[in-house]
């Protein structure tokens, strides 16, 4: 072989190569994920099975999600951006990090209310899986005529009973900011105050700890999202069985306004360099397939219209059919500031 084949051979491979690569990158996503359980495994490899596309997957928490996608600007090899919570999505939007998108299987799929607003752009977060922060309490010290609703967590009947996490954690920002939605700002505040006013011990620990100590008698009444109370009840630890032997959980307002429901949800990064198949991938993780996969696998509630997931924990706790709030989860990103200072005057830590 003389020394031009030679060459042209080696061009003819390179440009094939190249077009691999390029073919090889079409078919890929990637996704930043604040959520990491074993079993959303099985929905991923299932989603790369039906389209070719292979998921990289970058984890870490929401707030290293947030820090790298405003460190990595432009560059941002980011596609799909998955977080928890409506008041961490509606920062993260705030700060343009995600863009909108139009699809008419999610328009179809996820209530509205579960989403961001919508613009003539289209929508940037959605939500796909719920979960209710209920009320727990120890029957022993309070009535479940006490307890019925949110506003009453404020009634002076509670004096030293309630407890919290911190006030400024986003599961509470994102409920207090619906309160106030529903109240309108005086009513909201002085509500808050009223919380304030009935604690039991000043906000401290997460959900789980909540429960705990309304178990052992220092708190009488707290607030959780629904899933820390499934785990407890799926434990294989007798323990936390007998914790949630002790209590007793409340849907709230479900005479009224409904009982305020969260989301784990996902945006459209917004420098993403596969658009149509981080678009691909939203739609999918709306289909009951992905829906089972996405709630269960954190004992949540499916988002998508119509879809039930099949959780014995869930169920015993009273989740299978209660009516969820249908206050539009964007009004948190509207009330969020407000809600902030809110706290700050009240004095609730
Ligand atoms: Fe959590």
């Amino acid at each position: 072989m003389n020394v031009s084949r030679r060459l042209t051979l080696g061009l003819v491979a390179a440009a094939a190569l190249c077009a691999t690569t390029a073919q090889a990158q079409d078919k890929v996503l990637n996704l930043y994920s604040a959520r990491h359980y074993q079993s959303d495994e099985g929905m991923y490899e299932a989603f790369t099975r039906t389209t070719g596309i292979k998921i990289n997957r970058v984890d870490a928490d929401d707030a290293g999600i947030l820090a790298r996608l405003r460190a990595e600007g432009a560059a941002s090899p980011a596609d799909v951006v998955m977080l928890v919570d409506a008041a961490r999505l509606a920062v993260a939007d705030s700060q343009g990090l995600f863009q909108p998108i139009k699809s008419a299987k999610l328009d179809a799929a996820i209530p509205a209310n579960l989403r961001a607003a919508a613009t003539p752009d289209g929508v940037t977060w959605t939500g796909f899986s719920t979960r209710a922060r209920v009320i727990v309490y120890d029957p022993t010290r309070v009535k479940a005529a006490d307890v019925a609703t949110y506003e009453q967590l404020a009634d002076p009947k509670l004096k030293g009973l309630v407890c919290t996490r911190s006030g400024s954690h986003p599961y509470n920002l994102s409920l207090f900011a619906t309160v106030v939605e529903r109240l309108g700002e005086q009513k909201g505040e002085a509500w808050l105050k009223g919380v304030v006013d009935n604690m039991a011990r000043a906000p401290k620990g997460g959900d789980t700890d909540q429960i705990k100590a309304v178990a052992s008698g220092e708190c009488g009444v707290a607030l959780t999202n629904s899933y820390y109370f499934a785990r407890l009840l799926k434990s294989n630890k007798p323990e936390d069985r007998a914790v949630t032997e002790k209590v007793r959980v409340v849907f709230p307002n479900q005479s009224t306004s409904g009982t305020h429901v969260n989301i784990a949800g996902a945006a459209v990064a917004k420098h993403a360099k596969n658009r149509d198949n981080a678009i691909q991938f939203m739609e999918f993780l709306a289909s009951p397939f992905a829906q089972d996969y996405f709630a269960n696998g954190n004992n949540e509630f499916a988002a998508a219209k119509g879809v039930k997931v099949d959780n014995a924990a869930l169920k015993a706790m009273g989740g299978d059919d209660f009516k969820p709030e249908t206050v539009p989860l964007a009004s948190v990103a509207k009330n969020l500031t407000k809600v902030q200072q809110m706290l700050d005057r009240v004095g609730f830590k």
